[in-house]
């Protein structure tokens, strides 16, 4: 998993790593992130001279997700630098520098997982189109429409034929 020993990181001043993430992990679990294969995590931690812990990773893989219109799967390459700071809060509790994130000063590890899920669930796309003229679903028989064509008219009826309908009925 995603974490980090930090009095071996501390004693190190600095530390690299590489962690595959399978697509079945539960860090995936209950969000709308799904993958085709291991998510490559290549991180660099850092002890910085004021004690904060700089972490840079970079962030490779699959996406998969629903093309918006036809519903097919659509698979889109990730990849993604972040970078976040860890330090520990002062007296009041408060973490100074907006994207500073909090460290308790008895921690004895950091946990890197839920701030990676965090940050791909703000950057990743809510819309995707499987192509840019997919033609997506018929409305009214559901057929996907970049594979078949299908007699559906999506014009409303002549109102004509009411009229011939209604002398038939009679
Ligand atoms: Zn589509
Ligand atoms: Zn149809």
């Amino acid at each position: 998993m995603l974490r980090l020993d930090l009095p071996r990181l501390e004693r190190e001043g600095s530390r690299s790593f590489e962690i595959a993430v399978a697509p079945d992990d539960p860090l995936w679990e209950g969000g709308d992130l799904r993958f085709d294969g291991d998510v490559v995590v290549r991180g660099r931690a850092t002890v910085s001279g004021t004690g904060e812990i700089v972490v840079r990773l970079e962030v490779e893989g699959t996406r998969v997700a629903e093309c918006r219109r036809c519903l097919e799967a659509v698979r889109i390459p990730l990849k993604q630098e972040m970078f976040f700071v860890f330090a520990e809060p002062d007296e009041s509790g408060a973490v100074e520098g907006s994207d500073l994130r909090p460290l308790a000063a008895d921690a004895m590890t950091l946990e890197l997982g839920d701030v990676l899920r965090e940050e791909l669930i703000l950057s990743t796309e809510r819309w995707v189109e499987c192509r840019d003229d997919c033609a997506g679903l018929c409305p009214l028989c559901g057929v996907n429409r970049n594979e078949q064509t299908c007699d559906c008219s999506p014009v409303e009826p002549d109102p004509r034929w009411d009229a011939l309908r209604a002398l038939k009925s009679e």
